[in-house]
């Protein structure tokens, strides 16, 4: 190994060793700060929130813009940082309004449900009521 290497961080984007003083930690890597960026629009990632998309980060506003998950009740996109309820592929905001028996209104958070392509009902009568 290079002496220089256990001196100075190397930056997990462009390979070469960093000797700025400023310099990002993110992922358990070192980066320059200009080679931490957000992959959508090339904005600095240093110091604000980011989240992982395919092993690449984005910054919160291209996430919430490109890649935030829909949700099935208002079908608005899903702030990456509230909670929200996942099944399968499906999301729901954790709110009273959003995940609700498809039949009957019922709020089913916390509650036992049956889901059913995309749809989520509180028993099998409202599943039954649904499909005829
Ligand atoms: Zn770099
Ligand atoms: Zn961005
Ligand atoms: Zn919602
Ligand atoms: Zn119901």
């Amino acid at each position: 190994r290079h002496y220089c290497d256990s001196e100075k961080p190397r930056c997990a984007g462009c390979d070469e060793l960093i000797f700025s003083n400023e310099y990002t930690h993110a992922e358990g890597q070192n980066w320059h700060l200009k080679h931490f960026c957000c992959f959508d629009c090339d904005c600095v990632l240093a110091g604000v929130v980011y989240l992982m998309v395919n092993d690449k980060p984005v910054c919160k506003s291209c996430y919430v813009k490109n890649h935030a998950a829909i949700c099935q009740g208002c079908h608005n996109a899903i702030d990456p940082e509230v909670q929200r309820v996942t099944y399968n592929n499906f999301n729901w905001h954790a709110a009273q309004e959003c995940f609700l028996c498809s039949c009957c209104s019922k709020c089913l958070i916390g509650q036992r449900f049956i889901p059913e392509e995309g749809m989520v009902f509180c028993s099998v009568e409202c599943k039954e009521k649904m499909r005829s």
